[in-house]
């Protein structure tokens, strides 16, 4: 579990301004945040990559997007639009081998991303 920074953060061996947590995922302020609100929602058991969940993990997959629309709701960027990613790997931009959905909202967000 403690493997990663994220994991030390699921674990409460390392802090973070976490916004949400229950039982299954923990959500926490990006510390160099890309837009006004950039929170990261991350399962609790460690999966270094999308390409590492399967089928048993359907479940908790689907609670990290109910987290992300949770936490959009709580940071009063929901209406206004914001935006969910997954980098996969390091061509991608993954930086921190533990699954996280990145949650950016609160400024105009152009597409396609770089
Ligand atoms: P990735 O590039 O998709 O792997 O995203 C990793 C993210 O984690 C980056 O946006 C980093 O700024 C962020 N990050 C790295 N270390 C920490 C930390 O200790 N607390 C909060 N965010 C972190």
């Amino acid at each position: 579990m403690s493997d990663t920074i994220f994991g030390k953060i699921a674990s409460g061996e390392m802090s973070a301004d976490i916004v949400y947590q229950d039982d299954d995922v923990v959500a926490f302020r990006d510390i160099s945040p890309q837009a006004p609100t950039h929170v990261l929602v991350i399962p609790r058991k460690p999966i270094p990559t999308l390409n590492d969940a399967t089928p048993a993990d359907a479940e908790l997959l689907g609670k990290l997007l109910l987290a992300a629309a949770k936490v959009a709701e709580a940071e009063g960027i929901a209406e206004g639009g914001y935006r969910t990613v997954i980098n996969c790997n390091a061509g991608a931009g993954q930086t921190v081998f533990h699954l996280h959905l990145h949650v950016l909202g609160g400024r105009p967000l152009q597409w396609p991303p770089g």
